[in-house]
């Protein structure tokens, strides 16, 4: 399940180099090239799924385990004092390749960078019709 126009299943495979820090048979971690932050990296399915919906249920229980392994790992090895584990859906979501990949961020204290949002103020009335809407009520 390899899609041939697709770079990170080039990347995920090993037919294009990358700064790899982990590889086994279903993922590859590498760094990204426009990182956040120092070591900011990447956990990409050598399969091709593009994004989260696509993504098989199996598939995305191992990604949450391999990114608290590579979280554990960075923080130690980067002595970084925060981490942000970003994935993004969509190209209104921020998605720019459209291959699934979580974004694993070590953060640091005077590291300037911003990733976030705005808060909105929902009335308590609004906050009742999400939650209906979204359960389905
Ligand atoms: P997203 O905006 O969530 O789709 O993230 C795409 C990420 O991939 C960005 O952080 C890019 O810097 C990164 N990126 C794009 N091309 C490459 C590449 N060839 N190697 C490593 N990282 C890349
Ligand atoms: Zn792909």
């Amino acid at each position: 399940m390899k899609d041939d126009n697709c770079i990170f299943c080039k990347i995920a495979n090993g037919e294009i180099p990358s700064k790899t820090l982990f590889e086994d048979d279903a993922f590859r971690v590498i760094l990204d090239l426009g990182p956040a932050a120092k070591g900011h990296a990447l956990i990409l399915p050598k399969n091709h799924y593009a994004n989260l919906y696509e993504l098989p249920e199996e598939t995305a229980s191992k990604v949450m385990l391999l990114a608290k392994k590579m979280a554990v790992q960075m923080t130690d090895k980067l002595k970084c004092d925060g981490f942000n584990l970003v994935q993004n859906n969509g190209e209104v979501a921020g998605q720019t390749v459209f291959h699934f990949h979580m974004h694993l961020i070590p953060r640091y204290k005077n590291d300037n960078q911003t990733i976030g949002w705005k808060p909105g103020e929902p009335s308590q009335e609004e906050l009742e019709e999400i939650r209906a809407q979204i359960v389905g009520e």
